[in-house]
């Protein structure tokens, strides 16, 4: 892949990291096309179809499975998420640096598939946190919360095989940091290498999170 190609970006967080946020501001400075995935969960108050997620009832998931659809799909929390393939393909044929933002399971997939992906890991604060956050937000009943918390756990875990990881503390702070890494990646300013896990300090800030919990 040469320099200027257009990249395939991963993004992942466990929901409760506030990445909708740190996405949201970073993409008004930041010109690239946002893949929006399927999903077969309901939709949550704030989700907008077709712009948030394209909802799919499980047999329509299921037969875009069959028909090889999805760049990559997986079973998060008891529902189905996957990528389309067309609309990623289509943009990077076009010239367009082209964002993922899904689970580890699925970046795993893609890594996989399509070796030059970078991936980047937003990681709170702490586990503890992250529950916090998730109960604020008062959409999920008790159950669903400790899955995802649990399912936060084991992703967080993973985040040492990130190209990058950065920290949702402070949103200001973390909205820099990930432009810094996109930009990094776009090569439209030098790789920031500071926030790879191969740092010892980031491999020092995942063990506290997980320690947090
Ligand atoms: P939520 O239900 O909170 O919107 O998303 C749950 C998880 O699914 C998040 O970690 C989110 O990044 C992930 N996700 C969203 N879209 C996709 C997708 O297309 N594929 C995969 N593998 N994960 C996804």
């Amino acid at each position: 892949m040469k320099n200027n190609d257009p990249k395939l970006i991963i993004v992942s967080a466990p929901s409760g990291c506030g990445k909708g946020t740190i996405m949201a501001s970073a993409f008004e400075n930041c010109d690239v096309f946002y893949s929006v995935s399927c999903t077969t969960r309901s939709p949550r108050p704030e989700d907008i179809p077709g712009k948030t997620y394209n909802f799919l009832t499980v047999e329509e998931f299921e037969k875009m499975i069959a028909e090889d659809g999805f760049l990559e799909h997986a079973c998060y929390s008891g529902n189905y998420y996957g990528t389309p393939k067309k609309p990623v393909d289509d943009n990077l044929a076009a010239g367009k640096d082209v964002i993922l933002e899904i689970e580890t399971q699925g970046a795993f997939q893609v890594k996989e598939l399509r070796p030059d992906t970078a991936s980047l890991f937003i990681l709170p604060p702490s586990v503890a946190e992250l529950e916090r956050r998730l109960r604020k937000r008062g959409t999920e009943d008790e159950e669903t919360i400790a899955k995802r918390v649990s399912q936060a756990a084991g992703e967080i875990a993973q985040a040492d095989k990130y190209d990058y990881v950065i920290m949702n503390a402070d949103i200001d702070k973390a909205v820099e940091d990930f432009l810094a890494v996109i930009n990094g990646i776009k090569g439209v300013a030098g790789p920031a290498t500071q926030f790879s896990p191969e740092n010892e300090n980031i491999k020092e800030m995942i063990r506290e999170v997980l320690e947090n919990a």
